[in-house]
């Protein structure tokens, strides 16, 4: 049975009502915007859902109330003098505003020219250091791959950059690919090697094995600092 969705408008709250192949009812409020969702199983009559709502309707307020009065954290632009690290450079910003079009300039002595219109946001500055720090990546990653590919006797068919919440790298070790997330250019230089070096040795030894560290270690022996860096909770 598919899911199907309806408003039901208790106390001038809307509540999204979606039923759904389950057991009991589920009441929540989403802690973005307040708003309150209500998962029911198909064979509970809508009256039934209306109690239900009205007997949690303190809790409800209450959660609206919390998230209505939450601290909203203004959002700082980036500006003239910024620092933006890149492998272990810094470089420093300039923002210029009043062009048509976004553009993000490496000048000497380490400086960079930001150009933007006058409605680009933070969004428009992240995504003008987004494009460059893959363009850094996409310089610094080919070295690095001619450099450990022969020491260690294997050979990736493949990589790219993209973003990653949760990890450094990846690798898929039957197309031989590798993934190095996106956040490794404001890294020291050390750390985007640690990671290449890593993600080659799951080429040799799928897990993290003492053969893997001991791949890991012959190879870059100094691979404790970067990890550090880059996973300071780490007890590698
Ligand atoms: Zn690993």
């Amino acid at each position: 049975m598919k899911n199907r969705t309806s408003t039901l408008l208790i106390d001038d709250i809307p509540i999204a009502i979606t039923r759904r192949k389950m057991k009991s009812l589920r009441l929540r409020v989403c802690p973005q915007k307040g708003d309150v969702k209500v998962s029911a199983p198909h064979f509970v009559a809508r009256g039934d859902i209306h109690a239900f709502v009205v007997k949690n309707l303190d809790w409800v307020r209450s959660q609206r109330a919390e998230i209505a009065n939450r601290e909203v954290v203004p959002v700082r632009l980036m500006q003239t003098g910024d620092s933006i690290p890149l492998l272990g450079q810094t470089f420093r910003l300039h923002v210029e505003g009043g062009v048509s079009r976004p553009s993000l300039k490496c000048l000497a002595d380490n400086q960079l020219l930001m150009r933007l219109p006058v409605s680009a946001g933070l969004v428009e500055q992240q995504q003008l250091i987004d494009t460059w720090y893959r363009d850094q990546l996409k310089l610094a990653v080919p070295p690095l791959l001619e450099r450990y590919e022969p020491i260690m006797g294997v050979a990736v068919k493949q990589w790219g950059i993209k973003k990653m919440k949760t990890r450094w790298g990846s690798c898929n070790i039957t197309a031989r690919r590798i993934w190095l997330n996106l956040d490794l250019a404001s890294k020291p230089a050390q750390c985007l090697e640690y990671v290449v070096v890593h993600e080659l040795a799951h080429l040799l030894e799928s897990g993290h094995t003492p053969r893997f560290w001991a791949i890991v270690d012959k190879t870059m022996p100094t691979w404790r600092a970067a990890n550090l860096i880059l996973n300071p909770r780490s007890r590698k």
